[in-house]
């Protein structure tokens, strides 16, 4: 069992054979892949697989905690597992690619800032958007 589908079954979820390899395809990505992607990787496995069961799925996964939707402003909504490390995001406008990233400094930065306010950080979002600087770079 992978780590979704442990954590599916932990919450007392009732596991199809196609939320399962929705839950395996989800585990093994490691970009932020929208619907339509999900759909694409999930019917190479079962080509029975409708692109409205990978709808209701990760909804469903969503709404328990176990995955993440991000909307980096493009139209598609993109899902992660939730339980990894924190990260922010680089969002390239060019070709749309997500690029994770940690900085301590804005972490702390952060952390102060909620203070000054009164607050205990308890969490955070931080997206970037951008645009290369030099383009022969791209694919590096
Ligand atoms: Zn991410």
């Amino acid at each position: 069992m992978d780590r979704i589908e442990k954590l599916c079954a932990d919450k007392g979820m009732r596991m199809t054979e196609q939320r399962r390899v929705i839950a395996r395809v989800l585990s093994a990505a490691k970009d932020h892949p929208d619907v339509e992607e999900l759909h694409r990787r999930a019917v190479a496995v079962d080509a029975h697989i409708s692109i409205a069961t990978v709808y209701r799925t990760v909804r469903l996964f969503e709404e328990s905690g176990i995955i993440q939707r991000h909307d980096f402003q493009d139209g598609r909504s993109r899902y992660e597992e939730a339980s990894g490390e924190h990260h922010d995001h680089l969002i390239d406008m060019k070709s749309g690619k997500v690029v994770e990233f940690i900085d301590e400094e804005i972490e702390k930065l952060q952390e102060a800032i909620a203070r000054r306010l009164g607050y205990k950080l308890v969490g955070h979002k931080l997206e970037l958007y951008g645009t290369p600087l030099d383009d022969r770079k791209q694919g590096s």
